[in-house]
C-alpha cells in the first residue's frame, strides 16, 4: 500500500466504453484503457485488508491481488507482471473477460465499491507485452517424455504451457481449424481481440507447443494411437453440449445454437472471406435470444454489430431484485442496473417468459409463440406457472437459444477411452486429476461443466503439476 492515508479517499473509477454508435459499427474491443496515473491510483485503493478474500475465495487462479496491487500502486510494473504470471498464464484474457469473481470478495464492498482489479491485471499485462518482459521460458532440459493434449481451450492451452516448460514434448490436437476453443469460437471479438490470442499462442509455440488444428480425436486419429504414441494424455475437449429447447418447430431453419451463431461470427472482423458459406447473418432479421445469461448477451452485441432490425432476449427466470444477495454475482448482474454492455447498444429484454413453440413457412422460422410465468415458493421448492391470459405470438426471422450446456461430449474419444462419467455426465478425475484410465488426465468444462476461463486454466495448471509428477514416477 503506497499512500495508507488517501487509500480510502480514493474513489473507484469505471473503466470507460466506446461509444455505443461507434462500437456497434465494427467488432473491435469495446473498452477503453484508463491511463497510467488513474490506474496506479486505482490500485492504491487495495487497503492491505489483511484477509485478502479477493486472492483467498474470490479469484479461482489464487492470483496474488494485494501483492501485485501493492506493486502496481508503487509503479512497479515489472514486478506486478511477474507476481500476476506466478498463478496465471493468460492474465490479458482474464484481464478482459474474466466476471471478476476477486471484485465481488473484495472486502472494500463491504461498505465502499470494490478494487478495479480485472482491468487493472489486463493494463499489467498488456504492459508485459509492450516491455517485451513476457518471452517464451524454455526448460533447462527436455524430458524424453510425450504428452497429447486434446482440445485446445484455456485449460488445454495452460496445461500445455506449464508441461513444455517442465521439459515433455508437448502436442495439443484440436478439431477446429483454429486454436483456442471459445476463446477464439465462442467470446466475440468485441470482448477478446482474436490477435490477443494470437500473440500469446505465439509464446506457446516458442515454448515448444506443437499445435495440429483440424483433426477430430476420436474420429480421425483414434485413441489408441494416442496410448501407444504418447506417455500420457489430458482432454480438455470443454462441455460442448448445449441445452436444448423442446418444444414444436424446433426443427425450423433458422432455430440455432448460440455458440453455432457465434462460432461463424467472432472472427469476422479479422478474417473476412476465411470460412466462404459459414457465415450467418441477421443483418435487418427479427432476432429472438432464448435464455438471460451471458452467452446471450453475447448473441445481442453480435446481431446488433450485424445489422438486426430487433433484438428481444427472453428469460423463464424473473429478474433478480435489486436487494438480491444474486444481484452483484456474474451472470446476474446484468440482470439489474449493470446491464452488460451488449444490453445497452439496443435490445428488448423480458424476464418470467416461456417459449411454448415456433412455426414456420417452407422450414423457416416465422412465430415464436410464448406465454408469461410466475414463480412461487412449493412444498418442493420454486414452482413454475403459466399466467392465463399471456400467451403471446410474435413474428421472427432468427431465434438463438442460449440455455447453458448441458455436459461433455460423451460419444468420440470419452466413449473410445472408456471414461467414466460423473452424475453430471462430465468426465469423472480423481485428487490428482487423472481420469478412470491409466495416464488418461481430463480438466477444465470437460470436468467443471460449463464454466469460467479464470477456472478452465486453473484446472488445466493442476492437471498439469498432476501430470508432471506421473511422468517422472513411470
Ligand atoms: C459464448 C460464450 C461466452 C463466454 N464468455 C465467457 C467470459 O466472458 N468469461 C469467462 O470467464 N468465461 C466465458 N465463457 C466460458 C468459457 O469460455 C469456458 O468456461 C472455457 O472456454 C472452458 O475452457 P476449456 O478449455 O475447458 O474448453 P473449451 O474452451 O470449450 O475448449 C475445448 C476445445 O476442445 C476441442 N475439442 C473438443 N472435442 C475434441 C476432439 N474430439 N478432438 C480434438 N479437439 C476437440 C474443441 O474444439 C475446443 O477447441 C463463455 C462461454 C461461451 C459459450
Amino acid at each position: 500500500m503506497s499512500n495508507a492515508s488517501k487509500c480510502l479517499e480514493w474513489k473507484r473509477q469505471e473503466v470507460t466504453h466506446r461509444p455505443v454508435e461507434e462500437r456497434i459499427r465494427d467488432f473491435f474491443e469495446i473498452e477503453v484503457p484508463l491511463p497510467e496515473p488513474d490506474l496506479i491510483r486505482q490500485a492504491g485503493r487495495c487497503m492491505d485488508c489483511g484477509v485478502p478474500f479477493c486472492h483467498g475465495s474470490g479469484c479461482p487462479l489464487g492470483n496474488l491481488i494485494p501483492d501485485m496491487n501493492d506493486s502496481l500502486s508503487k509503479s512497479k510494473w515489472r514486478t506486478a507482471c511477474d507476481i500476476l504470471h506466478s498463478t496465471n498464464n493468460f492474465p490479458e484474457i482474464t484481464g478482459r473477460i474474466c466476471p471478476a469473481l476477486c471484485e465481488a470478495a473484495c472486502t472494500r464492498t463491504v461498505n465502499d465499491e470494490p478494487v478495479l482489479i480485472r482491468h487493472i491485471e489486463c493494463q499489467i499485462a498488456e504492459r508485459g507485452f509492450a516491455e517485451n518482459w513476457i518471452g517464451p521460458l524454455r526448460p533447462a532440459k527436455m524430458t524424453g517424455k510425450r504428452v497429447a493434449v486434446i482440445g485446445s481451450g484455456p485449460a488445454g492451452l495452460a496445461m500445455a504451457q506449464q508441461l513444455a516448460r517442465s521439459g515433455h514434448e508437448v502436442t495439443v490436437f484440436e478439431k477446429d481449424d483454429g486454436v483456442g476453443g471459445l476463446l477464439r469460437y465462442g467470446i466475440p471479438a468485441f470482448k477478446l481481440d482474436k490477435r490477443i490470442l494470437d500473440r500469446r499462442l505465439r509464446q506457446l509455440m516458442a515454448e515448444g507447443v506443437q499445435f495440429v488444428t483440424g483433426i477430430t480425436v476420436g474420429k480421425d486419429i483414434s485413441c489408441r494411437y494416442l496410448r501407444n504414441s504418447f506417455d500420457a494424455t489430458c482432454v480438455t475437449i470443454g462441455a460442448e453440449i448445449p441445452s436444448d429447447l423442446r418444444i414444436s418447430g424446433r426443427h425450423l431453419d433458422n432455430v440455432l445454437f448460440a455458440t453455432d451463431y457465434l462460432k461463424q461470427q467472432v472472427n469476422a472482423p479479422l478474417e473476412a472471406g476465411k470460412y466462404p458459406g459459414r457465415t450467418i447473418s441477421v443483418k435487418d432479421k427479427t432476432v429472438v435470444v432464448i435464455g438471460g445469461g451471458d452467452t446471450g448477451s453475447d448473441c445481442v452485441g453480435t446481431a446488433r454489430r450485424q445489422g438486426a432490425k430487433e433484438i428481444y432476449q427472453f428469460e423463464i427466470l424473473p429478474q433478480p431484485s435489486n436487494g438480491s444477495q444474486t444481484v452483484s454475482r456474474w451472470p446476474l448482474w446484468s440482470a439489474t442496473g449493470r446491464a452488460s454492455s451488449s444490453h445497452q447498444e439496443g435490445c428488448t429484454r423480458r424476464w418470467c417468459v416461456s417459449t411454448k413453440g415456433l412455426s414456420g413457412i417452407e422450414n423457416r422460422v416465422v412465430e415464436l409463440h410464448g406465454v408469461e410465468v410466475e414463480w412461487n415458493d412449493g412444498s418442493n421448492g420454486r414452482q413454475m406457472r403459466e399466467i392465463p391470459g399471456t400467451e403471446f405470438t410474435m413474428k421472427v426471422d432468427v431465434v438463438l437459444l442460449a440455455m447453458g450446456f448441458a455436459h461433455v461430449a460423451q460419444d468420440g474419444l470419452v466413449g473410445q477411452f472408456g471414461l467414466d462419467l460423473d452424475e453430471r455426465g462430465n468426465v469423472k478425475v480423481d485428487d490428482a486429476f487423472l481420469t478412470s484410465r491409466p495416464g488418461v488426465f481430463a480438466a477444465g468444462d470437460s470436468i467443471l461443466g460449463a464454466s469460467l476461463v479464470a477456472k478452465a486454466i486453473y484446472s488445466g495448471r493442476q492437471a498439469a503439476a498432476n501430470m508432471d509428477h506421473y511422468l517422472m514416477h513411470l
